[in-house]
């Protein structure tokens, strides 16, 4: 029995969640998934309930379930409320306090999508990138930071770009047990003709491949990767990275699809556990009003069953179904097109039939 714990959230994270707690329902009563679900507040919601975007009731949950499946957090409602108490504060917090270090983003693009990318077609038809990024080091965690005034009286802003091996070493194995579950290569990116911070990467990368000889390694400098990206995408399988090189090409990789919509993380931590959400914000502009596209939240629950529930085949299925209504030329509005939209429950529904068939 594994315990999921759902955190809606704020916006169109209730809606989104709702539609992926009618899929794991079915799982459970069709394919036998064995799991407890749990709900609790985070976000804007949370701080409206009880002035705080991570109530402890919610952390405690967290930490007692094998996986999170959380929406979205935010909306302009709380623009005016203190930086510390955001609905983004929240979210920063749960995966500082469960220490999700591995932040996995794939870049999927179904053929009959493939005229949404700000690619040529056939350059992007058929992508299946997954980026592995580190998340909690790196120049955005790196001490000493600040902003200080020189003896000149010159003001200099400056951070600290720092990875010791074990932070390198754990990052690589999550992506070398990634690529085995995938194509087997694997993508070092790192900068290692000018950063002594990369050339430790380069080597510690190295000597965690020897333990996954049935993995092809290879490295490229950042500046030729973002060229690649865009160049010929289709080259990579699972790309690894530091966190700020990570956090630039993983956005870029998502937009090469066209479809945010349509697009699920995973953020794990060293035992597998994880959190999973759509990489799309709460959408304001559309909560409430049964558009919002359901399908990164559908597509985070197979995600969570390869990773942390280690169900394969339930994970193949349920990407199966989610291709087999794209296949039928089901769309919600932010993917229709010239088709006719559907809503965010009616879409649900969809992926349900299909994977009943
Ligand atoms: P957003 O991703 O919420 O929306 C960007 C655009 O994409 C909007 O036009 C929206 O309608 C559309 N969109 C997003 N998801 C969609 C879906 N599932 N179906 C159809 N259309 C969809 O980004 P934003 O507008 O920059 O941010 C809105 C709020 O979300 C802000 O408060 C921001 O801080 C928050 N946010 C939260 C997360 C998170 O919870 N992980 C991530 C990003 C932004």
């Amino acid at each position: 029995m594994n315990n999921v714990l759902l955190l809606p959230g704020d916006g169109i994270g209730p809606e989104v969640i709702a539609e992926a707690k009618k899929v794991l329902l079915h799982l459970q009563s069709e394919y036998g998934l064995n799991i407890e679900l749990e709900e609790a507040l985070i976000g804007g919601s949370a701080y409206d309930d009880a002035k705080d975007p991570l109530p402890d009731a919610t952390l405690e949950l967290a930490k007692q379930s094998d996986a999170i499946l959380l929406g979205a957090v935010g909306g302009p409602k709380y623009d005016a409320v203190e930086r510390e108490l955001r609905p983004e504060k929240g979210l920063l917090r749960i995966r500082a306090e469960l220490d999700l270090f591995a932040n996995l983003r794939p870049a999927i693009l179904y053929k009959s999508l493939a005229g949404a990318s700000s690619l040529k077609p056939e350059l992007v038809a058929d992508l299946d990138i997954m980026i592995v990024r580190e998340l909690t080091g790196g120049i955005y965690f790196g001490q000493p930071r600040g902003i200080r005034t020189l003896d000149n009286g010159v003001r200099q802003g400056f951070n600290t770009l720092v990875y010791d091996e074990n932070e390198v070493s754990r990052i690589a194995h999550v992506a070398f047990r990634i690529a085995q579950k995938r194509n087997a290569k694997l993508c070092s990116v790192d900068k290692a003709n000018v950063l002594e911070v990369s050339e430790l990467w380069r080597e510690v990368v190295e000597s965690v491949h020897s333990g996954y000889s049935d993995v092809a390694l290879s490295h490229m400098y950042v500046d030729n990767a973002a060229m690649q990206l865009v160049r010929e995408p289709n080259q990579f399988d699972v790309v690894l990275t530091g966190n700020m090189f990570g956090d630039i090409l993983s956005d870029a990789a998502a937009m090469l699809t066209g479809s945010i919509g349509m697009l699920p993380s995973a953020s794990l931590d060293k035992n597998d556990k994880g959190m999973y959400e759509p990489i799309h914000g709460s959408a304001p502009d559309i909560a409430g009003k049964n558009i919002a596209n359901p399908l990164a939240t559908i597509l985070s629950i197979a995600m969570m069953l390869r990773y942390s529930l280690d169900k394969k085949d339930l994970a193949d299925r349920v990407e199966v179904a989610v291709q087999q209504v794209i296949a039928n030329g089901l769309r919600t509005a932010d993917i229709a097109d010239n088709h006719s939209a559907i809503g965010t429950s009616q879409m649900g529904d969809a992926v349900i039939e299909a994977l009943s068939q």
